[in-house]
């Protein structure tokens, strides 16, 4: 069973209550008390009336009933029915009979006597009934019977609750309404606290703040207001922190899934201890370098038991131990099916310096072990083959150049004597023809010195403005012939003596302008030399800028890349014309690159074209006059020279060439006999073979050197004159004691010049 209750939430509510039920309890017993002694004295006042009437209707009815006069007796009472209050009157006689009756129906009978006052209902209306017996002295005359109507005691009885119930409504209403403002006025304060709460319950830390006050409900207020503000300032600190931290566990995780993408992508093996140095963890690189299964557990496991277990049959743990402590903090192992795994550790250290363990890393090395044998093996093949590729260049160069002097000089000697027109026309072509062979073989050594990088400069001091002047002078009359204009153009501001490589410049220039007359048919070529306009300044460096116009054939486009590759020309057709290899050019690039500058070229086909290099060198620090220029030589005068030469043709080559400026030639076949002759004649000069059977020139010209010194002889100028013509054979002559050096093939001028320079 289930009792009904009221849900009365509020204290509010409940006071309301209990106050009404109160205020209803007492104003019941108020009216009902009220009501009783209404009651009690109407009725009195009932009785009183109805024991006051009886007496009057005795003095009344004494006479009438004591002479049965009945129709007084009934006048009486009809006249009397009219008192207020009585409902019906009757008068019996001594015998009971009825004998007048007003009020009352005759022929109903009476009621019965209340036998004390009562309220009760009869016949509808609350009636007293009373019975009082008619007297005289003593004597009972009859008995009168009436009925006291009470009905006003009902009406008053009636209004007085009516009445008592509306005061006490309205009481009770009055007072609820008292009690339910002072409650307001008491709870509201609580309830503002409770929606507060309940706000902050529902995650609202910072709700409205709630009313405050002086009074204790208001410092209530005032309490809950500095909590509610202290618990959202907590709570967004917590918040706040909450946020970074998962900012920071998301970063965190950002990283750990890099660096773990990173450790799966590596392809060797990486392996962290933790401080007490067990494993925490390996990539997969590791698993594969030592062979451990994916699900073997590697965490609390020690890097040498590890490593030791990935061999079958396992190694001994104390040995890899051992040569990872020997090692320290570098270790190789040789694996059993022949890998060489490399091993290098490094501590893990927070940034606050604490170390939190070890890492190493494994890298199978097997490969770049065996690429570097190889690459060292190819290397040395290479060197080999580099070295034996210059052997066999100076060999073959040697070889060459041997004959090409005989050749060259012998046909020059050929043409200065009585020849008719035919035969001089064929001797003068193969003397052209031997140059340019000559040429030839020049610039495939040359290539191949600089492609090796064995060609050094010379940084010696010359004079530009001859240097240029002579250059271009050689190809004067060439020029002239072919009707072609050559102007040379050097800038006034030019200094005369320079420090570099003149006979490589030279080279160059001599082959762009051999080109330029080359492949120009008519008009002009002219030659610049300026110092470059924008050069940076560098003290006692100077940048030259050379020019070779021509309008000539000139250069296709697409061909302007091309001429500067070895073995490349614009137009084949043409160098069956005109000769050549295609290396003129290749080569010249490279000297000037060597001489930190740049060629270039710019052409229009059928207008000419324009060849310009820059080269950068040095100022000379004293100003020319002392170096004078070797004179052409007078006529040898009777000096005696030595040519130490093992080539028939050669010697007797050397022979006319100096015969015929009057020099005397003695004829050594090898260095043993150069030797005898110099310490059994006193020579003005020796020109020395390098390569003779025997003893060559080298080890002759120490010797003689070796015999003055001992002798006390006069030294006597040795110059080699030799088919060996790479700088360090230079060198090699000049370190052995020879003075100076002329290359095979020589022209015969410049050997006349350098025999004077000697003597002289
Ligand atoms: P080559 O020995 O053939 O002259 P170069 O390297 O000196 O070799 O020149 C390469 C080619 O460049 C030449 O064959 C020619 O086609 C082109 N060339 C060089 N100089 C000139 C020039 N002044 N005018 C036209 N063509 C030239």
């Amino acid at each position: 069973m289930t009792l009904w209750r009221p849900r009365l939430r509020t204290v509010r509510a409940r006071l309301l209550l209990a106050a009404i039920a109160v205020e209803a309890v007492m104003l019941t017993l108020l009216v009902s008390n009220s009501l009783r002694l209404l009651q009690d004295s109407l009725g009195a006042q009932a009785e009183t009336h109805a024991a006051q009437i009886a007496p009057v209707f005795n003095a009344a009815l004494v006479a009438p009933l004591a002479q049965s006069d009945y129709a007084t007796v009934q006048a009486i009472l009809d006249e009397s029915r009219a008192v207020e209050g009585i409902e019906y009157l009757a008068v019996l006689d001594r015998k009971g009979k009825l004998v007048a009756i007003s009020g009352w129906p005759r022929a109903k009978a009476l009621p019965a006597v209340d036998p004390r006052f009562s309220l009760d209902q009869k016949e509808r209306i609350p009636r007293y009934d009373v019975a009082r017996p008619i007297q005289l002295s003593g004597q009972p005359l009859g008995t009168l019977r009436f009925g006291l109507d009470l009905s006003h005691i009902i009406t008053a009885r009636h209004q007085l609750v009516t009445q008592g119930v509306a005061i006490a409504l309205g009481e009770i209403l009055l007072s609820a309404g008292l009690l339910a403002l002072l409650g307001y006025w008491l709870t509201r304060h609580l309830t503002a606290l409770t929606r507060a709460s309940e706000a902050v319950a529902r995650g609202n830390y910072t709700p409205d703040p709630v009313i405050e006050g002086n009074d204790d409900v208001g410092h209530l207020g005032a309490a809950f207001n500095a909590m509610s503000r202290a618990v959202g300032e907590r709570v967004g600190e917590l918040v706040a922190t909450r946020d970074e931290l998962m900012t920071l566990a998301y970063t965190l995780e950002q990283e750990h899934a890099r660096l773990a993408a990173l450790f799966s992508a590596m392809d060797f093996g990486v392996l962290f201890l933790n401080p007490a140095e067990r494993a925490i963890y390996v990539n997969p690189g590791f698993r594969q370098l030592w062979n451990l299964l994916d699900d073997f557990d590697i965490q609390g496991r020690e890097v040498a038991h590890l490593l030791a277990l990935s061999e079958s049959p396992p190694m001994d743990p104390e040995q890899v131990a051992r040569t990872l402590r020997e090692h320290d903090r570098h270790a190789e192992f040789q694996r059993a099916d022949g890998r060489v795994i490399s091993a290098h550790s490094y501590p893990v250290v927070m940034s606050d310096g604490q170390a939190i363990g070890r890492l190493w890393t494994f890298v199978d090395v097997t490969l770049s072990r065996l690429n570097a044998q190889e690459m060292l093996a190819a290397k040395e093949a290479a060197e080999a083959a580099g070295a034996a590729k210059a052997s066999f260049l100076a060999t073959m160069s040697h070889e060459i150049r041997t004959p090409m002097n005989g050749i060259i000089g012998m046909t020059q000697l050929a043409l200065d004597t009585d020849l008719d027109a035919e035969q001089r026309e064929y001797l003068t072509w193969v003397h052209t023809s031997a140059e340019s062979l000559l040429g030839i073989l020049n610039d495939i050594l040359d290539f191949s010195k600089i492609d090796a990088g064995r060609l050094d400069l010379e940084q010696v001091p010359f004079n530009l403005h001859e240097m240029v002047q002579q250059t271009v002078g050689l190809f004067t009359a060439q020029a002239g012939g072919g009707g072609i204009g050559l102007k040379l153009n050097l800038d006034a501001g030019l200094p005369r003596l320079l420090v570099g490589d003149p006979i490589r410049l030279r080279q160059i220039l001599t082959n762009l302008l051999s080109n330029a007359l080359k492949f120009t048919h008519q008009g002009t070529i002219s030659v610049r030399v300026a110092p470059v306009v924008n050069a940076a300044k560098v003290p006692g460096r100077l940048d030259l800028q050379f020019s070779v116009a021509d309008t000539g054939v000139g250069i296709a486009a697409d061909k302007l890349e091309m001429i500067f590759s070895p073995f490349s020309q614009a137009d084949s057709s043409i160098t069956r014309r005109f000769g050549g290899t295609g290396l003129g050019l290749a080569i010249a690039q490279r000297l000037v690159a060597m001489m930190d500058g740049r060629l270039w070229v710019e052409s229009t086909p059928g207008q000419g074209s324009l060849f310009q290099f820059t080269v950068a060198l040095r100022q000379a620090e004293k100003p020319a006059g002392t170096a004078q220029p070797a004179a052409i030589a007078e006529p040898g005068a009777g000096a005696h020279v030595l040519v130490a030469e093992d080539t028939p043709v050669n010697q007797r080559l050397a022979q006319t060439l100096l015969n015929k400026r009057g020099y005397r030639v003695s004829l050594a076949n090898d260095g043993v006999e150069a030797l005898a002759m110099c310490q059994a004649e006193a020579f003005d000069l020796v020109l020395m073979d390098m390569q003779m059977p025997n003893m060559d020139g080298l080890e002759a010209t120490e010797k003689i050197r070796a015999w003055e010194q001992e002798s006390g002889h006069r030294r006597v100028p040795i110059v080699a004159m030799t088919a060996n013509v790479r700088d360090e054979d230079r060198l090699r002559c000049l370190a052995s004691g020879m003075d100076d050096f002329i290359g095979k093939p020589f022209r015969a001028d410049d050997l006349i010049a350098m025999v004077a320079r000697h003597i002289l």
